[in-house]
């Protein structure tokens, strides 16, 4: 099977192929497909690159005739690329229409045309918008509240689009917060844990009392290749399952994680329109794939923090130097 990996180079993307070309893990081909925007590093690749199954296309998912180029010589398609932080759409959402809703529109088509075997659209629980108790099916209708989580609807219902019209054997996931190693400093677990680490202080969103659903990108990944080998065309499935934490609890135990001090976090005005609660229902993807979560919190946050603490080298070029981000994602 060739498969092709768009933003492979990004946190989860490359976390998957990473997985997917781990030795005895088969024989996959597979093809990687990013533009490498700030948020990509060719360094996530590193350990992958000399395996004769790996490839690296430097490119862009809005680009037609390079995406039709490599889905010509693809079984399938798992679909990381996209504009990904709620901060920088708030700035400006024009890259997060074309990149999120334009460049998934140009891979669908393709893949129709093609006719490729399986598409799997890699979507957010952030499309269900904000929900104060409770947790959100796969029927429930999208309701997004950032241009980020907006741009990421559009796509997601693209995507069950083409397998309504057109036949297109596409599943969509909906997964809840990622950490893990290799996220950009500019998210909330790294950039709380860089500062704490060096020793500056973390600006913490409005009352800190917004809350996510945390999932080791490992966990993540594992339910993106039951998708890929098991899921139904057409069909929803969310991914959650990890550990709910509200932003103050976060920070209390990265400040613990990192042996900082508690004095080091600093309230700042609380992001425009931030969701106050996001919290999905898995049972879909348990009871159909068998999927479960395998890291705990505390030891995957503790191995994390070691992770950014080993390697400065990967993060300090990209660590946004001022203090825009809150704790969200
Ligand atoms: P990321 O920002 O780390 O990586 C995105 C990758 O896409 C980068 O390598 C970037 O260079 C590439 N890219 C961006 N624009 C592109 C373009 N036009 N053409 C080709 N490549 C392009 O993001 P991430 O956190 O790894 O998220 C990956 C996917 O998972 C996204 O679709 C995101 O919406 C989704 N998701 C993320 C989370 C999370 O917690 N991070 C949770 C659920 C879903």
């Amino acid at each position: 099977m060739r498969i092709l990996v768009t933003g492979g180079a990004g946190f989860i993307g490359s976390h998957f192929v990473r997985t997917l070309l781990a030795p005895g893990g088969g024989g996959p081909h597979v093809t990687v497909l990013d533009a490498l925007t700030y948020a990509g590093n060719r360094a996530n690749l590193r350990t992958v690159e000399d395996d004769p199954r790996f490839s690296f296309v430097h490119g862009d998912i809005r680009d037609r005739p390079l995406v039709d180029s490599l889905l010509a010589a693809h079984d399938a398609v798992v679909h990381f690329a996209a504009e990904s932080h709620v901060d920088r759409s708030i700035e400006g959402g024009t890259e997060f229409a074309t990149t999120n809703v334009v460049g998934t529109q140009v891979l669908l088509e393709s893949a129709v045309r093609h006719r490729i075997a399986r598409f799997v659209h890699v979507s957010t629980d952030e499309v269900y918008g904000s929900i104060p108790e409770g947790s959100w099916t796969e029927d429930e209708p999208l309701a997004p509240n950032s241009p980020y989580s907006a741009s990421k609807a559009g796509s997601d219902l693209l995507a069950l689009a083409h397998h309504r019209t057109h036949g297109l054997d596409v599943s969509v996931t909906r997964c809840s917060n990622n950490y893990g190693p290799h996220q950009h400093p500019e998210k909330v677990i790294p950039l709380f844990t860089t500062r704490l680490l060096a020793g500056e202080r973390v600006p913490l969103y409005g009352d800190g009392l917004n809350v996510r659903d945390w999932l080791h990108v490992d966990d993540h990944c594992r339910a993106l290749r039951l998708v890929l080998e098991g899921g139904r065309p057409g069909q929803v499935y969310n991914i959650g399952g990890g550990t709910e934490l509200s932003n103050k609890e976060l920070t209390e135990r990265l400040i613990a994680a990192c042996g900082a001090d508690r004095d080091r976090v600093e309230h700042v005005t609380d992001r425009k329109g931030h969701d106050r609660r996001y919290s999905v229902d898995w049972t879909k993807i348990r009871t159909e794939l068998g999927y479960t979560p395998r890291h705990s919190f505390e030891d995957g946050l503790a191995e994390t923090v070691a992770w950014y603490r080993d390697h400065p080298d990967w993060w300090a070029p990209t660590a946004p130097t001022a203090a825009p981000g809150g704790a969200a994602r």
